[in-house]
């Protein structure tokens, strides 16, 4: 590991990924290398947990794409040094923000979207002008050995290594120091990673998890609402970190909203016999996720197989936040459905929680929408929708409190992945005499007068 780390470093001196176009022309050769391998790519991934090309492309290589397409596109403008005003004191003088990489960084991948959670941060790291180490998510075996396959072939290890292993590997890299450590996963190692960068005092991004609330507030457009919920829930098999864990919905709906539900369920043939419904990733996660059925209270579904690592969408009535369902994050195709006669009553249930990564509200009321916009904290969200603002590289991706450090996606990710260099720049051919000897009063009220203060 320190000897990867130290050829990183030794590359990184030699100022090469701090030209621009070096990093358009490594991104282009990562797209190339992710097209050229799309069959490999595809067959890891359904070999490892029956993700099929369709799910497979819509949400992560397709995303890459887009998200190198962009980069490539503006690089040279996230990159470039930054005018900012000068303050009076200052003057004459020009200000700047100069961004430059932080060095070698490192991605620590999850793996229930593995390509994209992996090369995601890779992107936004080298679009910064980083090195990178990837350690891709061990879990998915296969997914994991393709990409440190192709990265390896198409990269020079002292600019873009993978290398692959769990927990005892992560932990020896872990001791490196890094410039920059970015992971995605879960809250327990997410501490682990934060208190082995704090040795070095190497800068974090925490992409974690959590239980993010879906609120249903009127059914003007129950059906729709509904068809928009269940698929977010059961994409992936509910494997999804921004995936709504729980619905929470007025007494008065619960009926109606039940019914919608299971016919959508059945609509979006997530079922047992579809063979491109997403298994759960190893047995382990099967029965943890069978511990927090509770027979009486399943409406739907409710029958997993732990050998062949399926679980039937189901849904969960009857439910309070005394539940095991309610106690962890629930990742998986488990949907518990809580119900509330006042509003207010149920923010404050929720804000007794850790902070959601996500959170959905459905309602046609602004007042409502504005009421759950600014009285819960989470990191990102959608209004009408689930999911699907991971989409719009615009907009942040990142958690708050518990549910992680820091943002990603478009310019969001160049920036967690540079420093901003703060620079005044200042002529010789005046020097105001006010800071200087000898003190008096004069100088003291000319001050205050340039600082705006009385
Ligand atoms: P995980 O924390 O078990 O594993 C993540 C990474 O950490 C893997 O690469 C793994 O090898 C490594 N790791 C595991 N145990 C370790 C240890 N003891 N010491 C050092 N490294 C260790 O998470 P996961 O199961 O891969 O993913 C599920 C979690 O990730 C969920 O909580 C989910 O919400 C979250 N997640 C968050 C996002 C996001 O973008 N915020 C995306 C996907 C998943």
């Amino acid at each position: 590991m320190k000897d990867i780390v130290d050829a990183q470093r030794a590359f990184f001196s030699t100022n090469q990924t701090k030209n621009v176009d070096f990093r358009i022309e490594e991104l282009k050769t990562l797209k190339r290398m992710l097209q050229d391998n799309e069959a490999q790519l595809n067959q890891a991934i359904y070999a490892d947990f029956r993700k099929s090309a369709f799910d497979t492309y819509t949400s992560e290589l397709a995303i890459l794409y887009v998200e190198i397409d962009e980069t490539i596109r503006k690089v040279k403008k996230w990159a470039a040094r930054k005018r900012v005003p000068t303050n009076l004191v200052n003057f004459p003088a020009k200000s700047y923000v100069i961004p430059e990489p932080l060095g070698v960084s490192l991605v620590i991948g999850a793996w229930n979207y593995p390509y994209q959670l992996s090369f995601g941060p890779a992107i936004a790291a080298i679009a910064a002008g980083n090195t990178v180490v990837l350690k891709p998510s061990e879990l998915p075996s296969e997914t994991s050995r393709v990409i440190a396959d192709i990265v390896n072939q198409n990269f020079e290890p002292s600019y873009f290594t993978v290398v692959e292993g769990g927990v005892t590997v992560t932990r020896e890299l872990l001791e490196q120091r890094f410039d920059k450590i970015f992971f995605t996963g879960s809250v327990p190692v997410g501490r682990i990673v934060y208190q082995a960068a704090a040795r070095h005092l190497t800068p974090v991004t925490l992409e974690l998890g959590g239980k993010s609330p879906a609120f249903i507030l009127d059914d003007k457009k129950l059906k729709m609402y509904v068809k928009r919920l269940v698929w977010a829930k059961f994409l992936n098999a509910g494997q999804t970190c921004i995936a709504p864990d729980y619905v929470l919905v007025p007494h008065t709906l619960k009926t109606k909203f039940l019914e919608l539900v299971i016919a959508e369920i059945k609509n979006e043939h997530f079922s047992i016999e579809n063979q491109n419904y997403v298994q759960i990733i190893n047995e382990r996660n099967v029965m943890r996720l069978g511990k927090l059925l509770e027979p009486e209270k399943v409406v739907y579904g409710g029958k997993y197989d732990v050998s062949s690592r399926i679980f039937e969408p189901t849904v969960m009535d009857h439910v309070t936040f005394d539940d095991k369902v309610m106690h962890e994050e629930i990742f998986g195709p488990i949907l518990p459905v809580v119900t509330f006669n006042s509003l207010d009553g149920i923010i404050a249930e929720v804000k007794k929680r850790e902070n959601p990564l996500s959170c959905y509200v459905f309602t046609q009321s602004k007042q409502l929408r504005d009421k759950i916009l600014s009285e819960i904290s989470f990191g990102g969200g959608a209004v009408n929708d689930a999911v699907m603002h991971i989409t719009n590289s615009k907009l942040p991706f990142g958690g708050v409190g518990e549910s992680g450090i820091g943002s990603y996606h478009g310019e969001h990710g160049f920036k967690t992945f540079s420093h901003n260099k703060s620079i005044l720049d200042k002529p010789t051919w005046l020097e105001a005499n006010l800071k200087y000897y000898p003190h008096n009063p004069f100088k003291i009220k000319l001050m205050k007068q340039m600082l705006g203060l009385k």
